[in-house]
């Protein structure tokens, strides 16, 4: 239970030099990176008037609540949580509405789909959640503010157009993840529709189809004709089944922000996806900065419901503040203690943005493979044609040695934009470019992010600073 005179002096919003010189007062000569134990800190928290609670001064998860690993027996199945990926005007928007279509039809939840950002589909007996904002952005953006939300990926590629640029994005981004990707060959029913074309350049991007000796799911889909869907959400489920996904519904829940707004009526309303435990009604939530108690909670049938279990997507009403999406979100025990998490919440964001310039960067590099937080070091290559993307990658993967692997997570042709900052963020990667330049909007989004940028002209100068990087030579640039 320690805290430092900067931290302190920043919680009881007031400058480090107020807090040193009551500390002298007392004969405590102090800088602001001294320590103070607990009493010291009680001491001039109540020399400034304020009153000491005790949790202020615990770390997150301190505060938060029994934080105990689930054994096997308490670990329950849960349905898949599923996103829906693929380059632009494949199917994607269409996709989800014929799956949400096929599920209204057979009638099984008799309700029409309410929009809170995801829904749920039953299939046979068994259900799979899907997020209902298809992308990789969406999906990344998530990713970069920690949130873990998605099993599976369905990567939609249309049958007359094959792969592009996004469809790339949205594989590498899935890859970097972790997600299984499920593929859905959409527009069958067009002509000129080639899905042996599709699979042929799915292998060249390392996804080789069930049906050739792979271990890629392919399913030909028309989302305008509703062909085939029940079959791809069938794969969906099986896919899910290996994965054994688990939780456990027996203790306070967990999980993350999907979306939010401010309702006029209604007040602050936020959608959150249970990803273990179960939420109640009257239970006492923070999400992100806002806590409050949950007043009623709605399912995504429009239905009002009293609790929600793993894997189940529901609105709820109740918070003080609108969170953000990608919050995330815990049940504690009670008011006080909501409170105060939120105070240490606020107190931390702080802490990480000011902490936020030490994303990865070649400047930093050795210093972190020192301190033996870098494995992996991961890079996004841009570059001006085909050619370059392929020769920076090998020449990068190569200079991996024992301490620090070198992984190229994404490469491709064309500007540095948001999507690559963006993956960079969430996969604490640099970005790596040839001849060519950041568009204004990912220059902005890597200064917010900390990414860091470097542009070459020529590959050997790339390869030979990332690896005077690594072993801590690089001259550093101002
Ligand atoms: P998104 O940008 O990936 O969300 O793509 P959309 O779902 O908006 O679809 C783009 C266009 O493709 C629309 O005009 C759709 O009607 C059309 N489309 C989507 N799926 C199919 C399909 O299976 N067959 C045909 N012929 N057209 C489709």
């Amino acid at each position: 239970n320690e805290i430092t005179v900067g931290e302190l002096a920043s919680r009881m919003k007031k400058s480090p030099a107020e807090i040193i010189k009551k500390l002298m007062l007392l004969g405590i000569m102090a800088t602001v990176n001294e320590t103070l134990d607990f009493d010291t800190a009680s001491l001039m928290v109540e020399e400034f008037g304020g009153i000491v609670e005790k949790e202020i001064i615990l770390t997150d998860e301190e505060i938060l609540f029994d934080d105990f690993e689930d054994t096997a027996e308490q670990l329950k199945p849960r349905s898949p949580v599923v996103v829906v990926m693929g380059h632009v005007d494949h199917g994607k928007t269409s996709l989800l509405d014929a799956i949400r279509d096929t599920n209204v039809t057979e009638g099984e939840f008799g309700g029409i789909t309410q929009h809170i950002g995801a829904h749920r589909v039953r299939v046979g007996e068994k259900k799979i959640t899907f997020l209902d904002t298809p992308g990789h952005e969406a999906f990344t953006a998530m990713r970069a503010r920690g949130a873990l939300v998605t099993d599976i990926a369905i990567l939609v590629v249309a049958a007359d157009d094959g792969i592009m640029p996004q469809t790339i994005e949205a594989i590498n981004h899935a890859k970097a993840a972790e997600v299984s990707i499920i593929v859905a060959i959409n527009k069958i029913d067009k002509d000129g529709a080639n899905p042996d074309k599709v699979k042929q350049e799915l292998m060249e991007h390392g996804l080789v189809p069930e049906e050739w000796g792979g271990d890629t799911i392919c399913v030909e889909v028309s989302a305008k004709k509703r062909q085939n869907i029940k079959e791809l959400l069938e794969m969906v489920l099986l896919v899910a089944e290996m994965k054994e996904l688990k939780a456990n519904p027996d203790r306070k829940a967990k999980g993350t922000v999907i979306e939010s707004q401010l309702d006029k009526g209604r007040g602050s309303v936020a959608t959150v996806l249970v990803q273990n435990g179960t939420l109640h009604v009257g239970d006492y939530v923070v999400a992100g900065t806002a806590s409050g108690r949950v007043r009623a909670m709605n399912n995504d049938k429009g239905k009002s419901v009293k609790k929600a279990g793993p894997s189940i997507p529901v609105e709820i009403l109740g918070l003080s503040e609108v969170p953000e999406g990608g919050d995330e979100f815990y049940v504690v025990e009670d008011e006080r203690k909501a409170r105060s998490v939120v105070e240490n919440r606020k107190f931390q964001e702080k802490k990480e943005k000011q902490k936020s310039a030490t994303a990865i960067s070649l400047d930093n590099l050795f210093e972190q493979i020192e301190a033996g937080k870098m494995k992996d070091l991961n890079i996004v290559v841009k570059a001006d044609v085909q050619g370059s993307v392929e020769a920076v990658k090998q020449s990068l993967e190569r200079i991996s040695n024992d301490e620090v692997r070198v992984n190229v997570i994404h490469g491709a042709v064309g500007a540095i934009n948001e999507s690559d900052v963006m993956l960079a963020s969430a996969s604490n990667a640099i970005i790596v470019g040839f001849n060519v330049r950041p568009t204004n909007g990912a220059s902005d989004a890597a200064e917010d992010a900390g990414v860091d940028l470097r542009m070459y002209r020529v590959i050997y100068d790339a390869i030979e600073d990332i690896e005077k990087a690594m072993k801590g030579m690089l001259e550093p640039t101002f």
